[in-house]
């Protein structure tokens, strides 16, 4: 029989890629998805016809539980979250809800729904739980390259409701004996992120200046890092981690970091432009408290789960100026819809 996954978060970037994935590997794949009239709901009919949906919402105990009995997953993603940092500040409590009190819901759930009411599950028919942890909890580094075992110091809401799912999960594994994991993934990047995210921001921004539809380009800090990957690269590794043999951590990233200036100089490049033309720096885009380098250690991946990435950081950003190239060519504008390219 084919396995069941329940994937939180499935109208995101991260929920498209590893729907594909899953399917591709013969699963049966059913979608959380929220709202009365969500508007995204409809690019994932679209894109990932061959997954089912279940109403559910991160912020609501009952509807978690119902999915998770009416699914019957043998694993569980829970990608859904307040994604976007500088929201974290403007909706501070809510971020705490869905990004982090989310998890708490989405464990109980399937710790209820298996029946798990002493200290240790049995392991037989157990449900398996990936969820979603973030570079962003390294915060201000206190080591470079990070590692499973770099400490925490998160600088955002965001990164502290990512550190209290972390912990969470790791604390249902040790008190339940659940096969709860978490990747501790870096930033990673498609066609489909978000456009609030900067390498999307970029991306778009070269390719409106391409086709004449702005002349210019406003950004923050230049000088942060980061280490950029390619987001189906990393559905894979959150596939892998949830179909060891043990249940443990794992960072995921390229092991490069570059700057958002080597960012910005590379998608321009790859439209022929000059970014110094066209890039306006604006002090009102820095952040409240700015995580300045990230850069990951992803030896345990490689040699435990045999993970690599396949997509230079140059590809990927090429891709993305290539996709929104034609994204916008053919009348789509991701400020006024939600169209996936
Ligand atoms: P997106 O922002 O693209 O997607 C977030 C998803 O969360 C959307 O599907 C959204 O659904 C859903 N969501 C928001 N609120 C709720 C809620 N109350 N109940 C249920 N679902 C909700 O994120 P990505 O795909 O990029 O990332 C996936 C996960 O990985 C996130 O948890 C993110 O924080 C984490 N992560 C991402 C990294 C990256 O670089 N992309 C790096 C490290 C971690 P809706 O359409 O209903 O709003
Ligand atoms: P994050 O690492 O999850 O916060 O991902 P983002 O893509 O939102 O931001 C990455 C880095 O780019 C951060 O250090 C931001 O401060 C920096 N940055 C500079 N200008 C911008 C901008 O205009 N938008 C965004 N989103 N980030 C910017």
């Amino acid at each position: 029989m084919a396995k069941r996954a329940l994937v939180t978060g499935i109208t995101g970037q991260d929920g498209s890629y590893l729907a594909e994935h899953l399917l591709s590997e013969g699963y049966e794949v059913w979608g959380l998805v929220r709202g009365q009239a969500n508007p995204r709901v409809s690019r994932v009919r679209k894109l990932l016809q061959d997954v089912q949906l279940v109403r559910g919402d991160l912020l609501d105990q009952g509807s978690l539980i119902s999915a998770v009995e009416k699914v019957r997953p043998d694993e569980v993603y829970n990608l859904g979250a307040i994604s976007f940092v500088p929201m974290s500040w403007e909706q501070a409590e809510l971020t705490a809800e869905v990004t982090g009190m989310g998890v708490l819901r989405m464990l109980e759930a399937i710790r209820v729904c298996s029946g798990i009411t002493g200290s240790r599950g049995s392991a037989a028919d157990q449900i398996r739980f990936y969820q979603a942890s973030s570079s962003e909890m390294f915060g201000q580094v206190r080591e470079t390259p990070q590692t499973e075992s770099t400490p925490f110091h998160p600088r955002s809401p965001y990164g502290v409701a990512k550190t209290y799912g972390h912990f969470l999960t790791q604390n249902y594994r040790e008190s339940y004996g659940m096969f709860a994991v978490s990747g501790i993934l870096f930033n990673h990047e498609s066609p489909r992120r978000g456009a609030e995210f900067v390498t999307r921001k970029v991306t778009l921004g070269v390719a409106r200046i391409k086709l004449g539809l702005a002349t210019e380009l406003r950004l923050g800090n230049l000088e942060a890092r980061r280490d950029w990957g390619y987001a189906g690269d990393y559905a894979r590794a959150m596939h892998l981690m949830l179909t060891a043999a043990q249940p443990e951590d794992y960072v995921i990233g390229t092991g490069r970091t570059r700057s958002v200036r080597e960012l910005v100089e590379a998608a321009f490049t790859a439209a022929g432009l000059d970014w110094e033309q066209h890039v306006v720096c604006d002090q009102t885009l820095h952040r409240p408290a700015e995580v300045d380098l990230l850069c990951a250690d992803p030896k345990k991946a490689r040699t435990q789960l045999g993970w690599e990435p396949t997509v230079s950081f140059e590809e990927l950003i090429a891709m993305m100026v290539e996709a929104d190239l034609r994204l916008l060519a053919d009348g789509h504008d991701p400020d006024h819809d939600s169209s996936w390219p």
